[in-house]
Protein backbone atom coordinates (compact mmCIF):
# COMPACT_ATOMS: atom_id res chain seq x y z
CA UNK A 1 0.00 0.00 0.00
CA UNK A 2 1.57 3.23 -1.08
CA UNK A 3 2.05 6.01 1.77
CA UNK A 4 -0.68 8.27 2.36
CA UNK A 5 0.26 11.94 1.15
CA UNK A 6 -1.31 14.72 4.52
CA UNK A 7 -0.24 18.45 3.51
CA UNK A 8 0.75 20.25 6.36
CA UNK A 9 0.88 24.23 6.33
CA UNK A 10 1.85 26.63 8.77
CA UNK A 11 -1.04 28.82 9.32
CA UNK A 12 0.22 31.26 12.16
CA UNK A 13 -3.25 33.26 12.46
CA UNK A 14 -6.75 33.72 11.21
CA UNK A 15 -7.68 35.97 8.53
CA UNK A 16 -9.42 35.61 5.08
CA UNK A 17 -5.99 36.21 3.10
CA UNK A 18 -3.87 33.67 5.28
CA UNK A 19 -6.60 30.87 5.32
CA UNK A 20 -7.05 31.56 1.13
CA UNK A 21 -3.11 31.59 0.73
CA UNK A 22 -3.11 28.26 2.82
CA UNK A 23 -5.83 26.69 1.53
CA UNK A 24 -4.31 27.08 -2.25
CA UNK A 25 -0.71 25.50 -1.18
CA UNK A 26 -2.72 22.50 0.52
CA UNK A 27 -4.87 21.82 -2.71
CA UNK A 28 -1.43 22.39 -5.41
CA UNK A 29 -0.18 20.05 -3.26
CA UNK A 30 -3.06 17.28 -3.36
CA UNK A 31 -3.58 17.90 -6.98
CA UNK A 32 -7.19 18.68 -6.48
CA UNK A 33 -7.81 20.47 -9.42
CA UNK A 34 -7.57 16.98 -11.36
CA UNK A 35 -10.98 15.87 -9.45
CA UNK A 36 -13.26 19.40 -10.02
CA UNK A 37 -15.10 21.13 -12.33
CA UNK A 38 -17.69 23.29 -13.43
CA UNK A 39 -20.01 19.83 -12.88
CA UNK A 40 -18.89 19.28 -9.51
CA UNK A 41 -21.45 19.53 -6.89
CA UNK A 42 -19.44 20.22 -4.00
CA UNK A 43 -20.23 19.66 -0.06
CA UNK A 44 -18.47 21.27 2.42
CA UNK A 45 -18.63 19.63 6.31
CA UNK A 46 -17.79 22.16 8.73
CA UNK A 47 -17.63 21.01 12.52
CA UNK A 48 -20.44 23.19 14.09
CA UNK A 49 -21.44 21.45 16.62
CA UNK A 50 -23.03 24.42 18.74
CA UNK A 51 -24.31 27.94 18.35
CA UNK A 52 -20.85 29.36 19.68
CA UNK A 53 -18.86 32.24 18.48
CA UNK A 54 -15.77 30.94 15.99
CA UNK A 55 -13.49 32.47 19.03
CA UNK A 56 -14.39 29.85 21.19
CA UNK A 57 -12.19 27.62 18.92
CA UNK A 58 -15.49 24.85 19.65
CA UNK A 59 -16.44 25.21 15.99
CA UNK A 60 -14.31 24.95 12.62
CA UNK A 61 -13.79 28.93 12.35
CA UNK A 62 -15.46 30.52 9.34
CA UNK A 63 -11.82 32.15 7.63
CA UNK A 64 -10.96 28.15 6.75
CA UNK A 65 -14.56 27.66 5.19
CA UNK A 66 -13.99 30.68 3.21
CA UNK A 67 -10.86 29.43 1.96
CA UNK A 68 -12.23 26.03 1.04
CA UNK A 69 -15.41 28.02 -1.04
CA UNK A 70 -12.94 30.08 -2.74
CA UNK A 71 -10.30 27.56 -3.53
CA UNK A 72 -12.88 25.51 -4.78
CA UNK A 73 -14.40 28.55 -7.11
CA UNK A 74 -10.47 29.38 -8.41
CA UNK A 75 -10.83 25.83 -9.57
CA UNK A 76 -14.32 26.07 -11.47
CA UNK A 77 -16.81 24.74 -9.33
CA UNK A 78 -20.01 26.71 -8.71
CA UNK A 79 -22.39 24.73 -6.76
CA UNK A 80 -20.79 24.71 -3.48
CA UNK A 81 -23.22 23.81 -0.39
CA UNK A 82 -22.26 24.07 3.75
CA UNK A 83 -23.96 21.73 5.75
CA UNK A 84 -23.62 20.09 9.00
CA UNK A 85 -25.96 18.33 11.09
CA UNK A 86 -25.06 20.37 14.76
CA UNK A 87 -25.97 18.44 18.18
CA UNK A 88 -29.91 18.58 19.19
CA UNK A 89 -32.52 19.39 16.62
CA UNK A 90 -32.36 19.58 13.31
CA UNK A 91 -34.67 22.43 12.90
CA UNK A 92 -34.28 25.34 10.14
CA UNK A 93 -34.20 27.86 12.89
CA UNK A 94 -31.64 25.84 15.02
CA UNK A 95 -29.44 25.90 12.01
CA UNK A 96 -30.20 29.48 11.02
CA UNK A 97 -28.57 30.52 14.54
CA UNK A 98 -25.79 28.37 14.39
CA UNK A 99 -25.14 29.54 11.04
CA UNK A 100 -25.15 33.16 12.51
CA UNK A 101 -23.58 32.19 15.38
CA UNK A 102 -20.55 30.14 13.92
CA UNK A 103 -20.03 33.00 11.21
CA UNK A 104 -20.84 30.87 8.49
CA UNK A 105 -24.04 33.33 7.07
CA UNK A 106 -20.72 35.66 6.20
CA UNK A 107 -19.34 33.10 3.98
CA UNK A 108 -22.05 32.32 2.33
CA UNK A 109 -22.88 36.18 1.39
CA UNK A 110 -19.33 37.26 0.63
CA UNK A 111 -19.03 34.14 -1.48
CA UNK A 112 -22.12 32.67 -2.89
CA UNK A 113 -21.96 29.62 -1.28
CA UNK A 114 -25.74 27.82 0.08
CA UNK A 115 -26.19 27.27 3.02
CA UNK A 116 -28.37 23.95 3.80
CA UNK A 117 -31.82 24.06 4.99
CA UNK A 118 -32.94 21.07 3.63
CA UNK A 119 -34.00 18.96 6.64
CA UNK A 120 -34.74 15.82 4.35
CA UNK A 121 -32.12 12.43 4.83
CA UNK A 122 -31.11 10.30 2.11
CA UNK A 123 -28.92 6.98 2.97
CA UNK A 124 -25.30 5.93 2.43
CA UNK A 125 -23.99 2.58 2.33
CA UNK A 126 -20.63 1.21 3.77
CA UNK A 127 -20.87 -2.99 2.55
CA UNK A 128 -17.35 -3.43 5.05
CA UNK A 129 -18.89 -1.80 8.08
CA UNK A 130 -18.12 -4.11 10.88
CA UNK A 131 -20.81 -2.46 13.30
CA UNK A 132 -23.14 -0.89 10.68
CA UNK A 133 -23.80 -0.79 6.76
CA UNK A 134 -25.98 1.22 5.86
CA UNK A 135 -26.10 5.12 7.84
CA UNK A 136 -29.36 7.76 7.43
CA UNK A 137 -27.32 11.23 6.47
CA UNK A 138 -28.19 14.35 6.00
CA UNK A 139 -29.58 14.89 2.42
CA UNK A 140 -26.97 17.04 0.58
CA UNK A 141 -24.07 14.36 1.65
CA UNK A 142 -26.30 12.14 -0.68
CA UNK A 143 -26.49 14.43 -3.70
CA UNK A 144 -22.62 16.00 -3.48
CA UNK A 145 -19.83 14.09 -5.69
CA UNK A 146 -17.29 16.04 -3.87
CA UNK A 147 -17.09 16.31 0.03
CA UNK A 148 -14.51 18.30 1.45
CA UNK A 149 -14.68 17.55 5.47
CA UNK A 150 -13.64 20.45 7.12
CA UNK A 151 -12.90 19.41 11.11
CA UNK A 152 -11.40 21.32 14.22
CA UNK A 153 -8.52 19.44 15.95
CA UNK A 154 -10.26 19.03 19.22
CA UNK A 155 -9.87 16.47 22.13
CA UNK A 156 -13.01 14.50 22.93
CA UNK A 157 -14.53 13.12 25.98
CA UNK A 158 -15.22 10.25 24.50
CA UNK A 159 -13.56 9.77 21.53
CA UNK A 160 -10.44 11.52 23.05
CA UNK A 161 -9.54 13.11 19.80
CA UNK A 162 -11.99 14.98 17.43
CA UNK A 163 -11.04 15.63 13.58
CA UNK A 164 -11.69 14.17 10.15
CA UNK A 165 -13.19 10.83 10.96
CA UNK A 166 -15.53 11.89 14.45
CA UNK A 167 -16.28 15.14 12.17
CA UNK A 168 -18.15 13.24 9.80
CA UNK A 169 -20.69 12.41 12.91
CA UNK A 170 -22.24 15.49 12.09
CA UNK A 171 -23.89 13.65 8.65
CA UNK A 172 -25.90 11.86 10.95
CA UNK A 173 -29.35 13.66 11.40
CA UNK A 174 -30.52 15.56 14.44
CA UNK A 175 -31.38 13.65 17.25
CA UNK A 176 -30.52 10.20 15.85
CA UNK A 177 -26.65 10.87 17.08
CA UNK A 178 -28.07 10.15 20.74
CA UNK A 179 -29.69 7.56 19.54
CA UNK A 180 -26.69 5.73 17.99
CA UNK A 181 -24.33 6.66 21.32
CA UNK A 182 -27.42 4.63 22.47
CA UNK A 183 -26.90 1.49 20.37
CA UNK A 184 -22.97 1.77 21.39
CA UNK A 185 -22.21 2.88 24.34
CA UNK A 186 -18.98 1.74 24.85
CA UNK A 187 -16.21 3.97 22.47
CA UNK A 188 -14.65 0.67 21.09
CA UNK A 189 -17.87 0.00 19.36
CA UNK A 190 -18.70 3.74 18.78
CA UNK A 191 -15.60 4.06 17.10
CA UNK A 192 -15.96 1.11 14.74
CA UNK A 193 -19.50 2.63 14.38
CA UNK A 194 -17.65 5.57 13.57
CA UNK A 195 -14.87 3.76 10.96
CA UNK A 196 -17.97 2.73 9.13
CA UNK A 197 -19.34 5.95 8.96
CA UNK A 198 -16.69 7.39 7.30
CA UNK A 199 -16.43 4.51 4.31
CA UNK A 200 -20.24 5.56 4.00
CA UNK A 201 -20.01 8.56 3.40
CA UNK A 202 -16.31 8.65 1.55
CA UNK A 203 -14.94 12.46 1.95
CA UNK A 204 -12.62 13.37 -1.15
CA UNK A 205 -10.92 15.83 1.40
CA UNK A 206 -9.99 16.48 4.82
CA UNK A 207 -9.12 19.77 5.66
CA UNK A 208 -8.25 20.55 9.22
CA UNK A 209 -8.23 23.65 11.14
CA UNK A 210 -5.62 23.53 13.87
CA UNK A 211 -4.61 27.25 13.99
CA UNK A 212 -6.80 27.25 17.32
CA UNK A 213 -7.56 24.39 18.59
CA UNK A 214 -9.07 22.84 21.66
CA UNK A 215 -7.37 20.57 24.56
CA UNK A 216 -8.52 19.20 27.36
CA UNK A 217 -12.24 18.33 28.17
CA UNK A 218 -13.16 19.25 24.33
CA UNK A 219 -15.23 18.92 22.58
CA UNK A 220 -17.13 22.04 23.78
CA UNK A 221 -15.72 22.63 27.50
CA UNK A 222 -11.60 22.57 26.72
CA UNK A 223 -9.43 24.95 26.82
CA UNK A 224 -7.86 27.05 23.80
CA UNK A 225 -4.74 26.27 22.26
CA UNK A 226 -3.23 27.93 20.04
CA UNK A 227 -0.99 25.73 17.73
CA UNK A 228 -1.19 27.62 14.18
CA UNK A 229 -1.20 24.80 11.27
CA UNK A 230 -3.83 23.76 8.72
CA UNK A 231 -3.41 19.89 7.67
CA UNK A 232 -5.24 18.53 4.51
CA UNK A 233 -5.03 14.91 2.72
CA UNK A 234 -6.99 12.71 0.80
CA UNK A 235 -7.47 9.81 4.02
CA UNK A 236 -9.27 10.98 6.71
CA UNK A 237 -7.67 8.09 8.69
CA UNK A 238 -3.86 9.20 7.77
CA UNK A 239 -4.79 13.33 8.08
CA UNK A 240 -6.33 11.76 11.92
CA UNK A 241 -3.08 9.80 12.57
CA UNK A 242 -0.87 13.34 12.07
CA UNK A 243 -3.63 14.91 14.56
CA UNK A 244 -2.59 12.46 16.96
CA UNK A 245 1.12 12.93 16.36
CA UNK A 246 0.44 16.91 17.01
CA UNK A 247 -1.41 16.00 19.88
CA UNK A 248 0.79 13.92 21.41
CA UNK A 249 -1.35 11.05 21.62
CA UNK A 250 -0.67 7.55 20.93
CA UNK A 251 -2.93 5.93 18.73
CA UNK A 252 -3.48 3.25 21.01
CA UNK A 253 -5.15 6.52 23.49
CA UNK A 254 -7.50 6.72 20.17
CA UNK A 255 -9.67 4.27 19.14
CA UNK A 256 -10.62 5.50 15.80
CA UNK A 257 -6.38 5.33 14.47
CA UNK A 258 -5.78 2.25 15.97
CA UNK A 259 -9.13 0.24 14.69
CA UNK A 260 -8.56 2.03 11.09
CA UNK A 261 -4.88 0.57 11.59
CA UNK A 262 -6.20 -2.77 12.85
CA UNK A 263 -9.24 -2.91 10.02
CA UNK A 264 -6.40 -2.18 7.01
CA UNK A 265 -8.13 1.07 6.35
CA UNK A 266 -5.01 2.81 6.47
CA UNK A 267 -1.47 1.47 5.67
CA UNK A 268 -0.22 3.02 8.66
CA UNK A 269 2.32 5.16 6.61
CA UNK A 270 2.01 8.97 6.00
CA UNK A 271 4.06 11.22 3.72
CA UNK A 272 3.87 14.98 4.53
CA UNK A 273 4.64 18.03 1.74
CA UNK A 274 4.17 21.23 2.91
CA UNK A 275 6.06 22.25 6.09
CA UNK A 276 5.99 19.06 7.51
CA UNK A 277 8.75 20.19 10.41
CA UNK A 278 5.73 21.86 11.62
CA UNK A 279 3.86 18.29 12.71
CA UNK A 280 5.36 18.78 16.18
CA UNK A 281 4.16 17.47 18.97
CA UNK A 282 2.61 19.64 21.00
CA UNK A 283 1.40 17.93 24.23
CA UNK A 284 -2.28 18.61 24.18
CA UNK A 285 -3.82 18.60 27.31
CA UNK A 286 -6.03 14.71 27.58
CA UNK A 287 -10.12 15.14 28.71
CA UNK A 288 -10.40 13.52 31.96
CA UNK A 289 -12.66 11.04 30.85
CA UNK A 290 -10.32 9.22 28.57
CA UNK A 291 -8.66 6.17 29.93
CA UNK A 292 -6.64 3.51 28.50
CA UNK A 293 -8.59 0.55 26.91
CA UNK A 294 -7.77 -2.08 29.41
CA UNK A 295 -10.07 -4.73 27.79
CA UNK A 296 -7.61 -5.47 25.22
CA UNK A 297 -6.06 -8.14 27.76
CA UNK A 298 -8.86 -9.52 29.31
CA UNK A 299 -10.06 -12.89 27.68
CA UNK A 300 -13.60 -12.90 26.10
CA UNK A 301 -15.81 -14.15 28.69
CA UNK A 302 -14.14 -11.94 31.47
CA UNK A 303 -15.10 -9.07 29.17
CA UNK A 304 -19.00 -8.59 30.58
CA UNK A 305 -18.03 -8.41 34.41
CA UNK A 306 -14.62 -6.48 33.45
CA UNK A 307 -16.83 -3.79 31.57
CA UNK A 308 -18.99 -3.19 34.84
CA UNK A 309 -16.60 -2.80 36.89
CA UNK A 310 -14.68 -0.25 34.74
CA UNK A 311 -18.08 1.45 34.40
CA UNK A 312 -18.44 1.64 37.94
CA UNK A 313 -15.22 2.13 39.42
CA UNK A 314 -13.13 3.48 36.97
CA UNK A 315 -15.07 5.89 34.30
CA UNK A 316 -15.39 9.19 35.29
CA UNK A 317 -19.58 10.84 35.81
CA UNK A 318 -20.95 13.41 34.39
CA UNK A 319 -21.73 16.74 37.37
CA UNK A 320 -24.06 19.24 37.10
CA UNK A 321 -23.40 22.05 38.78
CA UNK A 322 -26.51 23.52 39.75
CA UNK A 323 -25.40 26.84 40.49
CA UNK A 324 -24.24 27.18 36.86
CA UNK A 325 -27.32 25.30 35.28
CA UNK A 326 -30.12 28.21 33.52
CA UNK A 327 -32.36 24.99 32.97
CA UNK A 328 -32.36 24.74 29.28
CA UNK A 329 -32.45 21.43 28.74
CA UNK A 330 -29.76 20.44 25.97
CA UNK A 331 -28.54 18.11 28.18
CA UNK A 332 -31.90 16.34 28.94
CA UNK A 333 -32.38 16.80 24.74
CA UNK A 334 -29.20 15.08 24.15
CA UNK A 335 -28.94 12.04 26.44
CA UNK A 336 -29.69 9.16 24.43
CA UNK A 337 -31.46 7.29 27.76
CA UNK A 338 -32.92 10.17 28.67
CA UNK A 339 -32.15 10.22 31.84
CA UNK A 340 -31.56 14.04 32.63
CA UNK A 341 -34.53 15.58 33.80
CA UNK A 342 -35.42 19.18 34.90
CA UNK A 343 -36.29 19.78 38.10
CA UNK A 344 -36.85 23.36 39.59
CA UNK A 345 -35.35 24.78 36.69
CA UNK A 346 -32.31 22.39 36.76
CA UNK A 347 -31.11 19.45 35.27
CA UNK A 348 -30.48 16.41 37.67
CA UNK A 349 -28.77 13.14 36.02
CA UNK A 350 -30.24 9.65 37.15
CA UNK A 351 -27.21 8.02 37.41
CA UNK A 352 -28.48 4.26 37.06
CA UNK A 353 -29.17 5.00 33.50
CA UNK A 354 -26.13 6.57 32.36
CA UNK A 355 -24.02 5.48 29.80
CA UNK A 356 -21.37 7.80 30.21
CA UNK A 357 -21.33 8.96 26.72
CA UNK A 358 -20.79 12.82 27.79
CA UNK A 359 -23.12 14.37 25.30
CA UNK A 360 -24.40 16.22 27.89
CA UNK A 361 -21.02 18.03 28.80
CA UNK A 362 -20.83 18.59 24.89
CA UNK A 363 -24.17 20.05 24.57
CA UNK A 364 -24.26 22.49 27.68
CA UNK A 365 -24.08 25.73 26.25
CA UNK A 366 -22.66 27.75 29.86
CA UNK A 367 -20.14 24.42 30.72
CA UNK A 368 -22.68 23.45 33.54
CA UNK A 369 -21.48 20.02 33.51
CA UNK A 370 -17.85 18.54 34.11
CA UNK A 371 -16.50 15.12 34.11
CA UNK A 372 -15.82 14.06 37.49
CA UNK A 373 -12.58 12.65 38.59
CA UNK A 374 -12.77 9.23 39.33
CA UNK A 375 -11.82 8.63 43.21
CA UNK A 376 -9.74 5.58 41.55
CA UNK A 377 -8.03 7.34 38.46
CA UNK A 378 -5.85 10.34 39.30
CA UNK A 379 -5.63 11.85 35.73
S1 LIG B 1 -26.32 11.75 31.61
FE1 LIG B 1 -24.85 12.54 30.11
S2 LIG B 1 -23.22 11.02 30.08
FE2 LIG B 1 -25.00 10.06 31.07
S3 LIG B 1 -26.07 9.03 29.40
FE3 LIG B 1 -26.99 11.05 29.59
S4 LIG B 1 -25.86 12.32 28.12
FE4 LIG B 1 -24.65 10.45 28.43
S1 LIG C 1 -26.88 21.44 32.73
FE1 LIG C 1 -26.42 22.79 31.03
S2 LIG C 1 -27.55 21.93 29.29
FE2 LIG C 1 -28.40 21.01 31.15
S3 LIG C 1 -30.15 22.30 31.66
FE3 LIG C 1 -28.39 23.05 32.82
S4 LIG C 1 -27.53 24.67 31.53
FE4 LIG C 1 -28.88 23.46 30.20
Amino acid sequence: MSAELVSVIKTPRYGREEAVAAVRRHFAALGVKEQVGPATRALIKPNLLMKRAPEGATTTHPDLVYAAVVCLQELGVREIVIADSPGGPYTESALRGIYRACGMEEVARDTGARLNFDLGEGERENPAGVKAKKFAVIAPICRADFIVDVAKCKTHCMTTLSGGVKNLFGSIPGLQKPRMHYRFPETEDFSQMLLDLCGAVRPDLVLVDAVECMEGDGPSSGVKKQVGLTLCGRSPYAVDECLCRLMGFSPEQVATVRLARARGLFGGEVALTGDEDALQNRHFQRPRSSTVDFMAGVPAPLRRPARWVMRTLFTPRPLIDTAACVGCGKCAESCPPQTIVLEGGKARIRRERCIRCYCCHEMCPVGAIRVSKNILTKH
